[in-house]
């Protein structure tokens, strides 16, 4: 199939149409066929639950070429799961899973043309999504439901080389302990803006946020997990308050198998910061973004990590450079990570 005439590599991360998207939707207690369809707007109550009382959840992940043309998309079964728990802890009906993976699948082939081509730096952005559209006034879950995936070919996430970004120690709270932080909702976004756009006027690309309760460990920023290196062990956070990111995991899973580093998942007290040679966000977004420092703006104290402001360090390198070759079909996958569209 011709590929679409597009500068891949100006895209940017922003929304283009493309040609078909997937729509269920749930009423009467069940959920419909699914199609695919050329329609890119929604129709629907002005009183609908997700505009009234935020009910949504989504997801985010990608579809590659690999190196010898196939086209792939990374663990969509992991990201189905996620929903499905998200969907139910917001009261929404869940969409099922295998049906879940079919639906991506379809929708990357019917867009088959906007996959960018291997080598470019651009992919596909897949996002599904489900929200209650039928009216609600009275606080309660809606009755009918949309599940919709979209796409869009974004660019590179990073124009001109990996620079290490810098966060600040965020000044308000993402995810109460019992709260929703481990879930993909919208609303965990929707009230984290007004501390993004204040951390962006002062200068810091993200919020690192401590955890609610105490705020004295580290949890993540508003759409990454957070990953450190030490010696040779890989750190990560152990927390029932954060989004549980597959990258993260699979990066858990590359970090023990393929580098043999050792593995930690357990509570990162802030004040163990200074001691980390290289720090980074990962997400599917932009696999690993490499983090030079961390600043309290309160009390003026800022962590640079030993690996420095001008380049990712070796190890979280080796990381994004494993993980990206197994999804590029560079580097043997382990077994059912990598689903095959064509
Ligand atoms: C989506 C998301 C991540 C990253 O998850 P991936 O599955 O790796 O894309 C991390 N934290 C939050 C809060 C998120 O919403």
């Amino acid at each position: 199939m011709e590929k679409q005439n597009i500068d891949w590599s100006a895209l940017d991360f922003s929304y283009r149409e493309t040609d078909k998207s997937y729509v269920s939707n749930f009423k009467n207690g069940k959920w419909d066929d699914g199609v695919l369809t050329s329609d890119h707007t929604i129709t629907m109550s002005e009183c609908a639950g997700v505009l009234q009382y935020s009910q949504s959840v989504f997801e985010g992940m990608k579809a590659y070429t690999t190196v010898d043309g196939r086209i792939v998309t990374f663990r969509p079964d992991q990201n189905a799961k996620r929903m499905y728990d998200s969907a139910q802890r917001l009261e929404m009906p869940p969409f099922p899973q295998d049906r879940f993976v079919q639906a991506i699948l379809e929708t990357i082939k019917a867009n088959e043309s906007w996959v960018p081509p291997y080598g470019s730096g651009a992919t596909l952005y897949i996002r599904p999504y489900m929200f209650g559209s039928s009216a609600v006034i009275g606080v309660a879950p809606a009755e009918e439901y949309q599940f919709r995936v979209i796409t869009t070919p974004v660019g590179p996430y990073f124009k001109g080389g990996a620079k290490p970004i810098r966060l600040k120690l965020a000044e308000f709270d993402r995810a109460a302990p019992r709260g929703t932080g481990h879930i993909k909702a919208g609303l965990n976004y929707a009230m984290s803006l007004h501390a993004i756009v204040q951390a962006h006027k002062e200068g810091f690309n993200e919020n690192l946020y401590p955890d609610s309760r105490t705020r004295t460990l580290v949890e993540e920023t508003g759409g990454a997990n957070i990953i450190f290196i030490k010696g040779d062990t890989f750190v990560t956070v152990k927390s029932p308050t954060i989004l549980p990111s597959v990258t993260r995991r699979s990066l858990e899973y590359v970090a023990e198998h393929y580098l043999g580093l050792k593995v930690e998942e357990r509570e990162i007290p802030l004040t163990e910061l200074p001691e980390f040679d290289e720090c980074g966000l990962c997400g599917t977004a932009a696999v690993i973004s490499p983090v030079g420092s961390v600043t309290n703006t309160v009390t003026g104290e800022e962590v640079v990590f030993k690996s420095g402001m001008e380049k990712m360090g070796p190890t979280i390198k080796k990381l994004y450079d494993t993980l990206t070759g197994i999804q590029m079909g560079t580097i043997e996958a382990p077994e059912g990570w990598i689903y095959e569209v064509k």
